[in-house]
Parts: C-alpha cells; sequence; structure tokens
C-alpha cells in the first residue's frame, strides 16, 4: 500500500477536477490511501458544497469573493477553512499542507497558482496546458530549483510519459501526437464559416470543459499541445508531429532512432490519465472500461488539414519563434473563444484573430513572468479591439 497522500484540486468543479475526485474514490476503494486536503473552485460554489460533504477537505478556496459570501452562508459551524480571493488561493498553494496539486483550472489562471506550488515543493500533477504554453521556460526552471515533481494529465503527455518509460532521451527520434480530429474533421473549410456554437461544442469522443471543447474543434489544443510537449520533454518543433486519429484509441506515440514505436492506448477517459499521474511511476487497480479491439475495428490515421485548421501552423510558429509569442498565442485565443462563446464572432475569426495577434504583437525573448503578464493583456486586448474592428 501506497503512504497517505493528501491531494490538493485547483478547479474542482470543473470537468478534470470531478473525473480526479472519482479517481481518488476509486482507488481508496483498490486499498490506496489518497485524501482530499483542499478543493479551488472558481464560482460552483453548489457543487463545491456537495464535494465537501463528501470529501471532507481541510479547507476550500473560492476565487469569486461574493461566492464566498454565498457558500459560507452554507455552513453552519465546523472545522472547514474557506478562503476566498487570489490572496486566499495563494496562501494555500504556498503554505497548505498538500503532497500533490491536481492544477486544473482552465487558462492562463491556472499559471500563478501552479508556480507559487512549485515554489513550495510540491508535486504538481498538471492538466492546465496553458501553463506550460505560456510559461515552460520559467515553470521548468521554478521545478528544478525547487526539487518539485512535474506530472501530465493531458492524455497525449502521459501517453509519452509512459512510451518514455525505461527509454534514454538519446533513443527518442520524434513525439507523434494523435489528435481525434474534433466535430469539424470533414468539413469543408466553407462550411466551417457558419459553424454554431452547438455544433462546435459536440466532440465526438472526449465529454469535456467548454474551453477545450472549442479548441479541439479549431484543431488548437492540439497546436496547444505540441507546445506543451516541446516544455515536457524538451523537444523542438520538427521533431513533434500531429497525426489524425479519429477513433482516439492511441493517446500519442514515441518513434525511436531504430524506427521501433511505441504507443500508449486506452479508452478515451481522463481517469486514466488522471490515475497514472496520481500514481506514476508506479500503477494502481482500476474498474475503467477497456478497449474491446473487436469492437472497435480500426483505428485509422491521416495528416491534419493546415489549411482549413491554420491554428495548428498559428502554434509551430508561435513555438519556432519562442519567448512570447506563445503566451500571445495563447492568450489571443482565450480572448477569441471567450468572444465565440459569446456569440459575438464567428468560428473561423477565432483562427484570424489569432494569427492578427502573432503578427501585430512583437514578442520578448527570454522574459521573466511580468512580461509574460503584460504580452497576455496586450493579446486580449488586441482581440477585442479586432472584434469592434470587424
Ligand atoms: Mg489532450
Amino acid at each position: 500500500m501506497r503512504k497517505r497522500t493528501g491531494i490538493a484540486i485547483l478547479g474542482s468543479t470543473g470537468s478534470i477536477g470531478k473525473s480526479s475526485l472519482d479517481v481518488i474514490t476509486s482507488m481508496n476503494e483498490h486499498g490506496e490511501d489518497y485524501y482530499v486536503t483542499y478543493l479551488v473552485t472558481n464560482r460552483n460554489v453548489d457543487l463545491l458544497y456537495q464535494q465537501v460533504k463528501k470529501f471532507n477537505p481541510k479547507g476550500v478556496v473560492i476565487i469569486d469573493e461574493e461566492r464566498a459570501i454565498q457558500f459560507r452562508s452554507y455552513l453552519n459551524g465546523g472545522g472547514l477553512k474557506v478562503y476566498s480571493g487570489q490572496k486566499g488561493l495563494m496562501e494555500v498553494m504556498s503554505g497548505g499542507e498538500f503532497d500533490v496539486l491536481i492544477s486544473s483550472l482552465v487558462g492562463f489562471a491556472g499559471l500563478r497558482p501552479t508556480l507559487t506550488a512549485l515554489e513550495a515543493g510540491k508535486t504538481v500533477a498538471l492538466a492546465n496546458k496553458e501553463t506550460m504554453v505560456v510559461a515552460g521556460e520559467i515553470v521548468n526552471e521554478t521545478a528544478s530549483k525547487h526539487k518539485a515533481n512535474l506530472v501530465p494529465i493531458d492524455s497525449e503527455h502521459s501517453a509519452i510519459l509512459q512510451c518514455f518509460t525505461g527509454e534514454g532521451k538519446e533513443w527518442v527520434a520524434k513525439l507523434i501526437l494523435t489528435a481525434s480530429g474534433g466535430p469539424f474533421l470533414n468539413r469543408t473549410k466553407k462550411e466551417l464559416e457558419n459553424v454554431t456554437v452547438e455544433e462546435a461544442l459536440n466532440h465526438p469522443n472526449w465529454k469535456m470543459g467548454s474551453k477545450i471543447t472549442i479548441d479541439s474543434a479549431t484543431l488548437m489544443n492540439k497546436g496547444l499541445e505540441v507546445i506543451e510537449a516541446h516544455y515536457l520533454f524538451d523537444l523542438p518543433a520538427d521533431k513533434i508531429e500531429i497525426v489524425i486519429h479519429p477513433q482516439s484509441i492511441i493517446h500519442s506515440m514515441v518513434e525511436f532512432v531504430d524506427g521501433s514505436i511505441k504507443a500508449q492506448l486506452g479508452v478515451p477517459d481522463m481517469k486514466i490519465p488522471i490515475q497514472y499521474a496520481l500514481t506514476y511511476p508506479e500503477r494502481v487497480r482500476s474498474k475503467y472500461p477497456r478497449v474491446d479491439f473487436t469492437k472497435v475495428g480500426q483505428l485509422t490515421f491521416s495528416k491534419p488539414d493546415i489549411e482549413k485548421f491554420s491554428l495548428i501552423k498559428a502554434a509551430y510558429d508561435a513555438l519556432r519563434e519562442g519567448g512570447t509569442a506563445t503566451a500571445i498565442l495563447n492568450a489571443a485565443n482565450e480572448a477569441a473563444v471567450d468572444l465565440f462563446l459569446r456569440r459575438k464572432i464567428k468560428f473561423m475569426q477565432i483562427a484570424e484573430f489569432v494569427r492578427g495577434a502573432l503578427d501585430s504583437i512583437a514578442s520578448k525573448r527570454s522574459p521573466d513572468i511580468e512580461e509574460i503578464f503584460e504580452a497576455d493583456r496586450t493579446a486580449r486586448e488586441f482581440v477585442y479591439a479586432e472584434m469592434e474592428r470587424v
């Protein structure tokens, strides 16, 4: 049996957060000893309250101050510590008693708290890919300086980590990231012009939050994952490839110098990579569904259409440029996706605005964290100004 492990979840009421709590329950049913110490949510205090009753954490953080007041009114006494706002969040990230942080806030908002937990020497199981995209170098330096472990939850990166086990880095020829292709794989570029929010939110294989689901429809998700893979596994852009694999059974592959390829397979369920991140480098039993190859029938592969899904190219361009370019790419995308979800812009304008931001805003080499925040702000302002303009 493993040692008793305290878990804090940043984004407990989101898709990854809810699955993480299921994983903890399941592992404990299999004789492990994981317990929840802190739950962090932005606004969803009703679900947070249900989670508190079930998992009995030491404390909670509610980032939205008004919702924190609402949450406090649910409690009558008891020992639960309620923190609120960015200040409360940083207090828990820097001084809270936990062993592992599951970092699953959406977008840029996850960067600061994740860095703070790494500075405190905590192990971070990272689901928030934007953190690596905008500040990969700083995240890696912080982790190594404070001897903190960083383990990916993203299914592709979990797959690569599993393929790397027992291998030397000098033997790796390239990474092959698989992509489902999203809901619009077989639409023409013309047909993409008028797709609705509802169609874009209807992912064929994965059930996820709305931001990442839109990123999967534009294929920006895969572009962000190329950048994430670069920083996690220290390989250049030209050694990271994308292949479309609509069944989402192979979660990614590594090709070695002798021509051998290792792949990691499984049903598309985030509980499997979440659990692996928590037990790495060991494994624990689970009852999650297994792949029945006779039912799957075929695994197919094709090249991504960069012309149609131009955000893939934008992501490679930003990665090659380096510095704050990836932060500009990410911020412009977050702002544009937000506008699309609010029905202010059309689907294809997401890619247009991101390209515009990349081409119009000069990037800075080797940025510090404040320069990254500034690049983030500038790119968001650019996108909102573009929306007004067109
Ligand atoms: Mg992924």
